[in-house]
């Protein structure tokens, strides 16, 4: 480890203890930060939950979480009981329990940390937006916290914007019927930064009748929380969302955009690259399938580790892509359908035989950056959604719920780099939509072009003298003064 000139800790290096919310999603973003974050010297306490960690143990081996010199993992409780089956867990659940459960075992890690012997003293924690509860620790402690919101900022605006929306009495609705009478389509042209939106754009916990919704208040907690960090990191790049980020700024002037992270990640060193966080065990034969495909030919599906699906969504989803003739990798991950029946049939098995390959888990980053992808079918999760970016893929998008509404609206306008398909799923749609993506001279042939555009303005943001370069400089010098 590098060392850091910090006054009269002089031979110490700063840090940082990094807190993710307990999903894939935000694990992986965070785990790329603390990677970076250790590479430029900054000793690192990982804190995953006890269940996460066991699965990370089992999905990786041990060597995942053994972390290296000066990068150490800990654990938790969630608070939650284990779940019944394996795989994801209920993110409600999750969130009310972490809420309430996790805080007091949090400050005690940190108090031991900075009493335990060899160890540095903690000198910021870097929390993730949706454990922002961690922000009583630090004020406890008298430790400066910075939270790192890794969605689009386009998402993080339109949590931001709860508040408003429950005051002007847009939320909660009044019944069930405004799920399906139209007012979804209802334009909501008052938050700053989002021209264009509408109801159902704006991420989706919005759509209850109840005003005690745990995932309502919860984000509305977190956007209040958020205005006592010292500042605010976001994993996206500034001519992508600026306006969001003008409207972001008025609130959090200090704004740390750095992403996008992953590419930023392979520059690490082979042991500390060696530490990494998916949560299923990864199927290596789907790079060498792709190895033997043509150049920019194969559909890639893939939901994330979240999204599930009814099994007539998945049949229309299945006969879509076959009908559509195209090569394409799907994974399925083993808790994708609802009742565990992602099983396709044998016709559907016959019919594709010899351009297709299932999988259940992927190194997704691997598989958008190869040259045989054409084109992305996607669930429009911010990392998703930014890796494809970065890799200039084009994106088929089908949001399931959370902010990835509002990250496909941008890909369908603003960004131009995708297409929906209807949240009804019909296999005529996933034909015609595939096909015109990987070979159409129409929509999807702008969408590919705009999407080349967007990967050489990531690649420029992240290179020296970019943004997000110019940003992460900024973090890590800031990190690394004390504060305290
Ligand atoms: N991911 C992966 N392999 C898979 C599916 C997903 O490595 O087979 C990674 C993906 O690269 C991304 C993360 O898991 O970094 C999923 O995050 P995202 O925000 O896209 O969606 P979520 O899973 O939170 O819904």
């Amino acid at each position: 480890t590098r060392e850091v000139a910090m006054g009269s800790h002089a031979t110490l290096p700063p840090h940082a203890v990094v807190i993710p919310y307990p999903s894939q999603g935000h694990i992986h973003p965070m785990l790329q930060l603390a990677k970076l974050l250790h590479y430029r010297g900054f000793h690192i306490t990982f804190v995953n939950t006890e269940f996460n960690h066991q699965r990370l143990v089992h999905s990786r081996g041990a060597v995942s979480v053994r972390g290296l010199d000066g990068f150490r993992f800990e654990t938790i409780p969630d608070g939650l009981p284990p779940p019944e089956r394996d795989g994801t867990q209920d993110i409600a659940a999750l969130c009310a329990s972490t809420m309430k459960h996790s805080l007091v075992p949090f400050r005690d890690l940190v108090t031991r940390l900075n009493a335990a012997p060899g160890v540095p003293p903690v000198t910021y924690i870097v929390a993730d937006g949706a454990m922002s509860f961690t922000i009583n620790a630090a004020e406890e402690l008298g430790i400066p916290e910075l939270l790192f919101f890794t969605l689009s900022a386009c998402g993080v605006m339109g949590y931001l914007s709860y508040k408003d929306l429950v005051d002007r009495g847009y939320v909660p609705f009044k019944d069930e019927s405004c799920l399906t009478n139209g007012y979804l389509e209802t334009a909501i042209d008052w938050i700053p930064g989002m021209k264009g939106i509408r109801l159902k754009d704006l991420p989706c916990f919005l759509r209850t009748t109840d005003p005690d919704d745990i995932m309502l208040n919860a984000n509305m907690k977190q956007a209040e929380d958020a205005k006592r960090a010292k500042g605010i990191i976001l994993n996206t790049f500034e001519v992508l969302e600026t306006d969001v980020l003008d409207a972001i700024r008025d609130r959090h002037p200090n704004l740390y955009t750095i992403g996008p992270l992953s590419p930023l990640c392979r520059q690490v060193p082979e042991m500390l690259a060696s530490i990494q966080s998916s949560l299923w065990k990864e199927d290596t034969e789907c790079l060498r399938w792709l190895d033997g495909q043509k150049e920019a030919s194969v559909l890639y599906v893939n939901f994330g580790s979240i999204a599930v699906m009814s099994s007539a969504n998945f049949m229309e989803f299945a006969w879509g892509i076959a009908n559509s003739k195209q090569p394409f990798l799907w994974v399925v991950r083993p808790d994708l359908v609802m009742g565990g029946e992602g099983v396709l049939p044998e016709e559907f098995v016959e019919e594709t035989r010899g351009r297709g390959l299932l999988a259940s888990w992927c190194s997704q980053e691997q598989v958008l950056a190869h040259p045989a992808t054409g084109c992305f079918l996607t669930h429009c999760g911010w990392n998703s959604t930014l890796e494809a970016v970065y890799e200039g893929v084009p994106l088929l998008c089908w949001p399931f719920w959370a902010e990835q509404t509002t990250n496909c609206r941008y890909a369908c306008t603003a960004w131009g780099n995708g297409m929906e398909i209807g949240r009804d799923v019909r296999r005529e749609e996933v034909e015609v939509l595939v096909r015109e993506m990987i070979s159409g001279e129409g929509t999807g042939k702008e969408a590919k072009r705009r999407a080349a555009e967007w990967k050489e303005k990531a690649a420029k943001a992240i290179a020296p003298g970019g943004s997000s370069h110019h940003h992460f400089e900024r973090l890590v010098n800031d990190l690394s003064l004390i504060n305290m």
